[in-house]
């Protein structure tokens, strides 16, 4: 079976990613016993993903892919965005962003959003670069316990559950990640 290296230390994104790609052996950082934090300092997704995957081949001299993952909500102009991750703080709780995110739409009626995920892969030397978007809304409440970070809020356009409601295989086939998943499995093919 085919190895592909994904640098990151999220199990959540490594479960999707393995539930979606079975012909492949997903392995993590972990693997490698690596389990420092990787520094994502970039004000772009394409950024964060690049350093991200730039920085374990560097360093390690491992072949990977990184991904980096922003929410995009219309009448926030664009926030949370790149700083999805530590929107309400530096602990990165999903909770506490989910809050922050549903207090700052109150009063608005546009709640249209969209996630996005750069996904940035080094291998044989050459970087290459895989985006994927999903649209949909955000709504007044959390609901679900599926997925991670932001899911309980977003409804995918044209469905009527969260992310965090609808069946891991759903969100593995509509969702930014498994759209930009997509386009790197075509491109190792
Ligand atoms: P990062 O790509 O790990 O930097 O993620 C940025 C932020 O977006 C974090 O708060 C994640 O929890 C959140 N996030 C990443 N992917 C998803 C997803 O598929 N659904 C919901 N939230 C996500």
């Amino acid at each position: 079976m085919k190895k592909l290296l994904f640098a990151t230390n999220n199990t959540k994104k490594v479960e999707e990613l393995r539930a979606k790609l079975p012909q492949y052996n997903i392995i993590t950082l972990s693997d490698h016993n690596i389990h420092e934090d990787i520094p994502e300092t970039s004000d772009t997704l394409e950024g964060n993903a690049l350093q991200k995957a730039t920085y374990i081949h560097e360093k390690y001299g491992l072949d990977c892919f990184a991904d980096d993952t922003g929410l995009e909500i219309e009448a926030l102009n664009g926030e949370p965005g790149v700083y999805s991750a530590r929107y309400a703080g530096i602990d990165r709780n999903a909770n506490a962003n989910m809050n922050l995110v549903l207090e700052k739409l109150q009063g608005f009626n546009n709640k249209n959003a969209k996630f996005k995920t750069v996904i940035a892969l080094i291998k044989n030397g050459t970087t290459s670069l895989f985006e994927g978007t999903v649209k949909g809304k955000i709504i007044n409440e959390k609901r679900g316990v599926n997925g991670f970070g932001y899911d309980p809020i977003f409804i995918p356009n044209g469905y009527k559950k969260t992310f965090a409601e609808l069946d891991l295989s759903v969100k593995n086939t509509i969702s930014h990640r498994a759209l930009a998943v997509d386009k790197l499995v075509s491109f190792l093919e």
